[in-house]
């Protein structure tokens, strides 16, 4: 089998209303969908999400894509450990880019053996509980979106903080007042915070006897040992995100023990490969991950669904961004079920692209 034809194909994903977390607010998430075609008239879907955190934009995506192109046009589509190790040599960054790339070569894989993707890589569960994310806004609205969720039937919320701590505890213990016994509570800070307003959001929170699961990236990414005072310091789970970029991130991160979980999206390790190699370091290393997910598609989610339901060191999902958008081009994929996400069992990814 041969790849015939390749093409990056921009969109624009409205958000039904605009999402802030501590540094950023959007109202429209660019993404780019992958399509491979091959001469046997499989054809593979992915998408690039490109954001501020990997240093991408739409146009440095379509730039570099040019360069990807040559690699692919010609290969043999299943031969992804071999293009994915070419992609390395020839590309530096550019994580959403491959990822995209990559996500279309394991489509046609699947499709090509006529399995669901995350039964190709293992199957170690058939579905993962996910947490829904609440951005910041006023406390009202926040309480709001909250109770909606829990009336969905989600078992775990994530809180964005990290923008002003006194208002964040606010957010956090009104929201608990209205579903903390019904649901799981996580936090993100988006390193909004120094070690000191970490500790003090934390011993706050135990205070009123407010559970936290996870309290991701409290800290900035590049100030590794702020992160690992907050961890040492702290009674609950700490997971780094933006820290965690590559996979030498990952290995820093587990033998210096600075964080006690890792949050592992396709779109910054680079795709599905990298994304195996980072769970298997973390294994190693008894450190467990979460796959999240940036302003993405279905086409590029599917795949993070897939992949955390392959492993059994992922051990939780933040898999929501498909919730926010009214207009994906991507249909089909994955289902929410009473809080849980459960991957297609079409071969593939299982999505049905319209574009
Ligand atoms: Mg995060």
């Amino acid at each position: 089998m041969r790849i015939i034809k390749i093409e990056a194909i921009p969109i624009e994903l409205k958000l039904k209303e605009p999402f802030s977390i501590s540094n950023e607010t959007i109202e429209v998430a660019d993404n780019i969908i992958i399509r491979l075609e091959t001469d046997e008239e499989l054809v593979g879907w992915g998408c690039a999400a490109p954001d501020i955190v990997t240093s991408e934009t739409k146009k440095t995506v379509l730039t570099n894509f040019n360069m990807a192109k040559k690699t692919l046009i010609g290969a043999d589509p299943t031969r992804i450990n071999l293009l994915n190790s070419i992609m390395e040599e020839n590309l530096k960054g550019n994580p959403s880019l491959k990822a995209g790339i990559n996500i279309a070569l394991y489509d046609i894989l699947g499709k090509k053996s006529n399995m669901p993707l995350f039964r190709l890589l293992g199957g170690y569960r058939e579905k993962i509980l996910t947490s829904v994310t609440i951005g910041l806004n006023p406390t009202e609205l926040m309480v709001e979106k909250a109770k909606k969720i829990e009336s969905e039937g989600f078992k775990s919320i994530k809180i964005k903080c990290g923008f002003n701590i006194n208002q964040d505890i606010i957010n956090i213990t009104s929201i608990h007042e209205a579903i903390g016994k019904k649901v799981r509570i996580r936090l993100d800070a988006n390193e909004g915070y120094s070690v000191e307003d970490a500790l003090k959001l934390v011993k706050t929170l135990e205070k009123e006897d407010i559970t936290i699961e996870i309290f991701e990236q409290p800290t900035k990414a590049n100030y590794l040992y702020s992160l690992k005072d907050v961890t040492n310091q702290c009674s609950v789970p700490i997971m780094a995100d933006e820290t965690a970029l590559t996979l030498r991130d990952n290995i820093k991160l587990v033998r210096l023990e600075i964080a006690d979980m890792i949050n592992i999206k396709l779109m910054k390790i680079g795709g599905i490969s990298n994304a195996i190699k980072a769970n298997i370091i973390t294994e190693i290393a008894q450190v467990p991950i979460m796959v999240g997910c940036m302003n993405e598609s279905m086409a590029a989610m599917s795949a993070g669904v897939h992949f955390a339901c392959g492993f059994k060191n992922v051990q939780y999902a933040d898999l929501d961004s498909v919730l926010d958008f009214d207009n994906d081009v991507a249909k089909g994929g994955p289902r929410y079920e009473e809080g849980y996400i459960i991957p297609s069992e079409k071969p593939g990814l299982g999505v049905e692209v319209q574009i």
